[in-house]
Order: structure tokens, then C-alpha cells, then sequence
């Protein structure tokens, strides 16, 4: 822990130098010296030292903000609907029950993943971000995307300063003038500067690219990589199709992230809102952002808090339901099938090692499943053409597969807080 703190500000300090490193001996040795007058010199550098001031600026603001934790009041926000199972119908399309963080004991909100290294379900996360010993979410992530634009703008116009004097000498040569001939150490420091300069403007400006794509189609890094994912879905029919919630139109994506006023885009700023609650495009089943992303109906399995929760539930109110699956309670009472699409995905960001652990027997069921269901089909071929259906594969992973309680009898796994919460607030 001590390690990885220490580990942390190295990156922060080194990412400082690496900032000064390239801004400053430039301008001392190789730009000022060059300029024929004090005027020039300022109407040269002082943009270029504004934007310095702005990289550090915005490099502060990403690494000291908060990227956003989950609230106590995110309990009180909850509709109790997500709280329902989701019907096999459902259940078929990938939409499953609510996303919850075994970790952190917790229904995530929205976009919430949860972040291994912070140890802790961060608000809309990005990624954790090495360079700014912080993980980037819902607070921070402007404050990431202006200064990878600060740094690329100012790496951009030291970048023109060099060249432009790189040329100078060589044309002052050309015509025989060698006052301006630089000597050893000048050519060493252009040489750095120039491949220090290049570097840090190349791979920033590919982040940056990346991540303004992100700002205008209001995507993180991670719902990226889960929407790549939906759409193979859809593409191999495996769920229906469905558009990504979350994407408002280019120019309300990026005023939601960068502020509505256009002027002040590149100015620093609080995010808005409370990052738990999302505005979506216009026809989205407002149940939709707490279960996104679908997934491969395949892939589900049962909820390995589904028997506690419904023996708590019992156990409270004497064997009555407190919520209502919309008259479809027996269901839900007799099966196995309230799943949670939280921590156990393939598709989820960080695993923690008890989770992986956990996931290991359902990765052998699914090849267990798969054996099964490639002869059954072999043999379904032979008389018939017919084939298997999503669901019905579903089901037969079910019903190949012992439920994961029954694996881990000793499993300390609780009702969830946010249920028990709920629970509580009924009984009052
Ligand atoms: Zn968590
Ligand atoms: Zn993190």
C-alpha cells in the first residue's frame, strides 16, 4: 500500500519534470538567445508559457479531483423497479437484473465500474491512469481531456519554434552568416528537445484523438469496449438490436462533458451534476442505463446472492414478498434466476481475485455447456435442420449448471446493503 502511494507520486513527479523538462530549457537556451528583440521574445513566449501554466493547471485539477465515489444517497435514488428480476424474456435479449459490486457491497449507479487499483466503484470511470496516480471518472474527466489538449497544443508550438529555428541556422549557413551557429551543447539540447517534444506530441495526440471521438459519442473508455461488444451481439443475432443509450447527439455529447458555454470548453470547470443519473436519447426505456450493456444470454448465470436474498426476505416479513415482479413472483420464488450483471462479466473492467476465483467454475460450466449443446446439435442436425434457439440455449445452461450457492455453501455473501436498505425503509 505504502509502496504503491510512493510508486504514484514518482509518476506524478516524473510527468511534472517531463513537463519542465520540455518546456523550459528550450526557451532559456535555444529561443531567447535567438530573438533580435525583447518584444518579440515576449510575443513569443508568452503565449507558450500561458500554456505551460495551463498544462500544469489542468495536470493538477486530473490528478487532486475526486473522479467520483458512490454516495450514501445513491441508496434514496434507486428506482425499486431495477430492483426486480428480469423476466426470461428479458433475460433473452442480455437485459438483466441490476448491476452490483460484490466488492464495495453496492448496486452500482450507471456507467459505475469498479476500479482495482482504487479499490473502490468509481462514477462513470474511464480508466485508472497511471500517469496521474488517479483513476479517471465523472469529476476528472474533462480536467484528463483539456490537458492531453494542452499538452499536445504546447508540444505543437515548440515543436514550430524548433523548426523554424532549425531552418534559421540552416539558411544563415547556407549564406555564409555563422553567428548564429549553434555549438555542441545547443545541438545536443535541440536533438532532446525535438525527440522529447515529437514523442510526448505523438502518443498524447493519439490519446487525445481517441478521447475527443469518446467526448463527442459520450463514451468512456470502458463503454467503448462494451458497445464493440453489443454490436458483435447484434451482428450474430444474439440480442436484439439496441442503441446505446447514452449518445445525445454530437453536440449536447460534448457540451455535457466540456460545459454548455462553447467559449469556455478549454477552461477549467466542474463537471455538472452528480454523475448517478445520465440524460439518455430520446425513446430509451429509462430502465436501460442501469443494465447497460446487454449481454450474450449465454454468458448469464445465476446470482449468487438470489437464495440469501430470498431467505432474508422471507425471514423478515414471515414468507411474504415485498416486491412484486409484476405478478410474477413464483417465478422468482421457486428458481434460481435473479441475476446481477455486475462484477462477474467478462466484459467488466477489473476483476478482483476473489471474483476471479468465483468465475473459474462458470467458465467450466460454459465449456461444459458447450460440449453438451455441439453434440445435441450434431444430433438435432441429423434429423432435423432446426436451430437452437438463444433461449432455449439459455435455459439449457440452466439446467446443465448447478447453481453457483450450491458450490460455495460456506460462501459469506450477503443480502446486498442496498436491498436490505430497501427492505428496511419498507418495514418503516
Ligand atoms: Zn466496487
Ligand atoms: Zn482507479
Amino acid at each position: 500500500m505504502v509502496s504503491s502511494l510512493v510508486i504514484g507520486r514518482l509518476y506524478t513527479f516524473g510527468v511534472s519534470l517531463l513537463i519542465a523538462l520540455i518546456a523550459y530549457p528550450s526557451q532559456i537556451f535555444l529561443f531567447i538567445p535567438a530573438f533580435d528583440n525583447v518584444s518579440t521574445t515576449f510575443k513569443v513566449l508568452i503565449p507558450l508559457n500561458l500554456l505551460v501554466i495551463m498544462v500544469y493547471w489542468n495536470y493538477y485539477l486530473a490528478v487532486q479531483t475526486d473522479p467520483g465515489r458512490v454516495p450514501i444517497e445513491w441508496v434514496d435514488k434507486i428506482p425499486e423497479s431495477i430492483l426486480i428480476p428480469c423476466n426470461e424474456e428479458r433475460r433473452a435479449e442480455g437485459i438483466t437484473g441490476p448491476r452490483f459490486c460484490k466488492t464495495c457491497d453496492i448496486y452500482k449507479p450507471p456507467r459505475t465500474h469498479h476500479c482495482r487499483y482504487c479499490r473502490r466503484c468509481v462514477l462513470k470511470m474511464d480508466h485508472h491512469c497511471p500517469w496521474i496516480n488517479n483513476c479517471v471518472g465523472y469529476f476528472n474527466y474533462a480536467h484528463f481531456v483539456r490537458f492531453t489538449l494542452y499538452v499536445n497544443i504546447a508540444c505543437l508550438y515548440i515543436l514550430i519554434l524548433l523548426i523554424w529555428r532549425i531552418h534559421k541556422i540552416l539558411d544563415d549557413l547556407q549564406h555564409f552568416r555563422f553567428d548564429s551557429e549553434p555549438n555542441t551543447a545547443q545541438v545536443i539540447l535541440y536533438v532532446v528537445e525535438f525527440a522529447l517534444s515529437f514523442c510526448v506530441f505523438f502518443c498524447v495526440g493519439m490519446l487525445s484523438v481517441y478521447h475527443l471521438y469518446c467526448v463527442t459519442q459520450n463514451q468512456s473508455t470502458i463503454e467503448g469496449w462494451e458497445r464493440s461488444k453489443v454490436t458483435r451481439l447484434i451482428r450474430r443475432k444474439r440480442i436484439s438490436p439496441v442503441k446505446y443509450p447514452f449518445d445525445i447527439g454530437f453536440y449536447r455529447n460534448i457540451c455535457f462533458v466540456m460545459g454548455d458555454n462553447p467559449l469556455l470548453w478549454l477552461w477549467p470547470q466542474q463537471a455538472r451534476g452528480d454523475g448517478l443519473s445520465f440524460p439518455v436519447r430520446p425513446n430509451t426505456d429509462p430502465e436501460i442505463p442501469f443494465y447497460w450493456p446487454p449481454r450474450d444470454p449465454d454468458e448469464l448465470r445465476p446470482s449468487i446472492f438470489s437464495n440469501r436474498y430470498h431467505q432474508q426476505q422471507q425471514q423478515i416479513h414471515g414468507g411474504e414478498e415485498v416486491i412484486d415482479n409484476n405478478n410474477n413472483t413464483e417465478d422468482y420464488v421457486d428458481s434460481d434466476e435473479y441475476y446481477d450483471s455486475g462484477s462477474l462479466s467478462d466484459s467488466d473492467y477489473s476483476i478482483s481475485d476473489e471474483e476471479e476465483r468465483l468465475r473459474q467454475p462458470v467458465m467450466r460450466m460454459k465449456r461444459q455447456y458447450r460440449r453438451v449443446s455441439n453434440h445435441k446439435q450434431q444430433q438435432q442436425q441429423q434429423h432435423s435442420p432446426q436451430p437452437i434457439s438463444s433461449s432455449s440455449s439459455s435455459n439449457l445452461l440452466l439446467s446443465q449448471s448447478p447453481p453457483l450457492m450450491e458450490q460455495y455453501p460456506e460462501s459469506n455473501h450477503h443480502v446486498p446493503l442496498v436491498a436490505r436498505n430497501i427492505i428496511m425503509k419498507k418495514d418503516d
